[in-house]
């Protein structure tokens, strides 16, 4: 099969038709095998009954996968990604703000020029200014620097990827919004951008409100401090740790012979208990420890979790 399309959605019954309508239209004129698949995230809006009518027409083309309740887009994209048999799978909003008529240029740079994933860049947006399209530039002008990948619209919902990409990466709590970084720190390295239209909403309401710039930073220091130190917690912790704990100590002994010295030549001097940088000292060398022992615990946590080893193979012989 060519192409898989994962679209996941939460309350998008309006989009549904139209959008199907579209992709039918792209899909039929390239001449694609292809599936698309539905994920619906726990709508209460009749978002499934428009999935289940199209699953009744074409039964092999169209499949449909509901959750329970709204676990988030991250959660649907990655279940759409277990299930995705296509060489090529695309991901798209379903709010018909993605256009499917990008898709064969998706799928033509990932088969011909050798892509492992190729982001959307909606160059010109049609979000709101202020909400949307300015926190979004600053976000992406962060992202860049931490993640080193060089794409201006990292969280564009519609991407493609090779199959592979996407059966090795897990995207998990609201991590979506870094597919290329998981994909990077997983060895795929051969990421591409293409510039995609955007168009309006027309329907429904955005799903996502101003906590995901709060969260989006969030993440994105989970992610990079996972990849640097995920597998060697020590690595950091050992290392602000003994050196807190060694600045209080130095700190310590220095208070002591200052002390010990006024002592001797007779002048008087603070009690210990009362200057502050004894405390202070102190402080540090406990502090030290706690950030050591951290360290310890999660060297042992990793020790004992399953996927202490899951390096990926990328060919056998
Ligand atoms: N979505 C989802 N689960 C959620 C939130 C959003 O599946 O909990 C879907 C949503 O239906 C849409 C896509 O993710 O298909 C992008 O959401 P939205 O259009 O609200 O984001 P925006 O375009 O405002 O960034
Ligand atoms: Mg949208």
């Amino acid at each position: 099969m060519d192409i898989s399309v994962v679209i996941p959605l939460y309350n998008e019954a309006e989009s549904l038709p139209s959008l199907y309508e579209w992709l039918l239209r792209v899909m039929s004129e390239k001449g694609y095998t292809y599936e698309i698949l539905f994920i619906d995230d726990g709508s209460t809006d009749g978002s499934w009954d428009v999935i289940s009518g199209l699953h009744r027409q074409s039964p092999e083309r169209v499949h449909g996968i509901r959750f329970r309740r709204n676990y988030g887009k991250s959660a649907a994209l990655y279940s759409g990604f277990q299930r995705a048999e296509g060489d090529v799978v695309v991901t798209m909003d379903a709010d018909l703000q993605d256009s499917p008529d990008e898709i064969p240029e998706l799928y033509r740079m990932i088969q011909e020029e050798g892509y492992d994933l190729v982001s959307g860049w909606k160059k010109k947006r049609y979000d709101n200014r202020l909400t949307k399209n300015l926190p979004s530039k600053l976000f992406n002008a962060t992202a860049r620097r931490v993640t080193g990948i060089q794409l201006h619209d990292m969280n564009c919902g519609l991407k493609a990827y090779k199959r592979d990409v996407v059966k090795n990466i897990e995207v998990f709590s609201e991590m979506h919004r870094y597919i290329p970084y998981l994909a990077k720190n997983a060895g795929f390295t051969k990421i591409g951008e293409k510039v995609v239209q955007h168009r309006k909403r027309e329907y429904g309401v955005s799903k996502f409100g101003m906590s995901r710039f709060v969260n989006g930073y969030l993440d994105l220091m989970t992610l990079w401090f996972l990849n640097r130190f995920g597998k060697q917690p020590m690595h950091f912790f050992g290392m602000v740790g003994s050196l807190m704990f060694i600045i209080g100590f130095v700190a310590v002994v220095v208070v002591a012979a200052m002390k010990l010295h006024a002592l001797a030549i007779g002048v008087k001097a603070m009690l210990l208990g009362t200057n502050p940088y004894f405390h202070i000292a102190i402080l540090m060398m406990i502090l030290g420890c706690m950030l050591f022992l951290a360290g310890f615990l999660g060297e042992l946590v990793i020790r004992n979790s399953q996927s202490r080893n899951d390096y990926l193979i990328r060919e056998e012989l």
